[in-house]
């Protein structure tokens, strides 16, 4: 049997009822075949595989916290401590009810590679709970960050672990977890990012992953003879990532006719209204139901249907798993040229395969979003040496990073005779330079 079909049996035997884990373990190993059997014999005998899968160190505690009216709740708190061998572990907390260890074990695998493809020095880890900050008061919201950065803290630090945001974890709770940090540690240091601008956050950190996500999808349509200008776009989610996703879209020519929450999604016609948007969404954490008190034209309808609309450009910027190889057919036969994900591992595998079998241009999560955690890392610099930079030149680096990206995973590919496949190519060339560095640090 080849290492690598040896290795993912493994990782299924050795992680059962972790489908996402496994899911995005075989997308990378899969796409990784050429290069690992050009050296098997050494990354064998090393077992480098084994070490990549395995997490350095996992953390899980219990989060106890009392509502508005004296209940006590408990939940789950996870810290997945991936892989350091390129600097300090980087990545968000998720807070959703859906939460488990396989997922965040999924998002901080991810995260090692997608952090390799920025060029900066961050490690990859992940981490969050299955509170579900929905519905909650602000209070109760900062007695779960509380208790649950009261454990936390023990583990991470500016040079050790750096976490963020990702669903469920906006301003507001990165500001209840430093400052419950800064209290138990006496240390004002940059040990969180997505911080508010008041206290070491950064400029254009809010903005970077969707626009992240327009860079790189500009640039590699440009590699492809297109241009994104006149373009019509299908953009699932209403978070973080989608919201900046159209705002950017839209500044560069496309028109974005649709977004989404976990209940239905909205069709707009004339373009979706990015400031009614922001408003429903940042403003009064309402739903999508609000979309048409200021967009009579627009339609809302209840359950999923994204994929549906014609469009030229699909951005899945919702959660894993919600682009199926049903919708991958519908985005197909309604002549779709480009996915690219916003969010983590949000089209799953079949549905890959059949957008690229169709000549579908297709960028992962990890090389797509990278803009995100590229941004945290400019944040942490910014930290670093007590200095804030302007907007105009976080941006400028964030779309150099993205641009890089495109053309490393553009360049990967090719080398490895897979013209044009940006999965393998963002998979290779994340997976080289971790690799460079765990051989030149020895088995640890
Ligand atoms: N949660 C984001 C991601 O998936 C950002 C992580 C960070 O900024 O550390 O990459």
């Amino acid at each position: 049997m080849s290492y690598v079909d040896e290795v993912l049996e493994k990782v299924v035997a050795k992680n059962p009822a972790e489908p996402e884990f496994h899911q995005a373990v075989k997308e990378v190993l899969e796409s990784l075949r050429v290069v690992v059997e050009a050296n098997e014999e050494k990354f064998r005998r090393d077992a480098l595989l084994e070490r990549l899968v395995e997490p350095e160190r996992q953390i899980k505690f219990r989060v106890p916290w009392v509502d508005d009216k004296g209940q006590v709740h408990v939940n789950t708190g996870y810290r997945v401590q991936f892989n350091s061998a390129i600097g300090p572990y980087k990545g968000g907390l998720r807070l959703h009810p859906s939460v488990n260890l396989g997922i965040i074990k999924f998002l901080g695998f991810e995260q090692i590679f997608k952090n390799s493809l920025t060029g900066l020095p961050i490690g990859g880890g992940k981490g969050g709970s299955d509170f579900d900050p929905k519905g909650k008061s602000d209070r109760e919201v900062m007695a779960f960050c509380q208790s649950f950065m009261t454990e936390l803290s023990k583990y991470i630090g500016a040079d050790e672990d750096v976490p963020a945001g990702d669903i469920g974890t906006g301003a507001r709770e990165i500001g209840y977890m430093f400052g419950q940090y800064k209290r138990i540690r006496g240390t004002y240091e940059g040990v969180l990012t997505g911080k508010g601008l008041s206290y070491g956050g950064s400029l254009a950190r809010t903005e970077a992953t969707g626009y992240g996500l327009l860079y790189l999808t500009e640039e590699l349509l440009k590699i492809n003879g297109k241009d994104i200008n006149g373009m019509t776009a299908v953009v699932s989610g209403s978070g973080n990532v989608a919201i900046y996703a159209v705002e950017k879209a839209q500044q560069l020519g496309a028109k974005v006719v649709t977004v989404s929450d976990s209940n239905g999604w909205v069709y707009d016609p004339e373009g979706i209204d990015v400031e009614a948007l922001k408003e429903i969404k940042e403003v009064n954490r309402a739903r999508l139901t609000e979309y048409r008190k200021y967009r009579p034209n627009s339609e809302y309808h209840e359950g999923r249907g994204v994929w549906s609309v014609k469009a030229d450009l699909a951005l899945p910027c919702a959660t894993q798993n919600e682009l199926h190889l049903e919708d991958a057919k519908q985005l197909v036969a309604n002549g779709c040229v480009a996915v690219c994900e916003g969010a983590n591992m949000p089209t799953t595998l079949e549905a890959t395969e059949y957008l690229q079998a169709n000549g579908v241009l297709f960028a992962p999560g990890k090389a797509a979003n990278a803009g995100g955690v590229a941004t945290s890392a400019l944040e942490m610099s910014q930290n670093s040496e007590r200095l804030s930079w302007s907007f105009e030149e976080v941006d400028e680096k964030l779309k150099e990073i993205m641009v890089n990206i495109c053309h490393n995973m553009d360049d990967a590919a090719k080398r490895y005779g897979m013209e044009g496949n940006y999965v393998a190519g963002a998979n290779i060339a994340g997976f080289e330079k971790v690799v460079d560095a765990m051989n030149a640090q020895g088995i640890v």
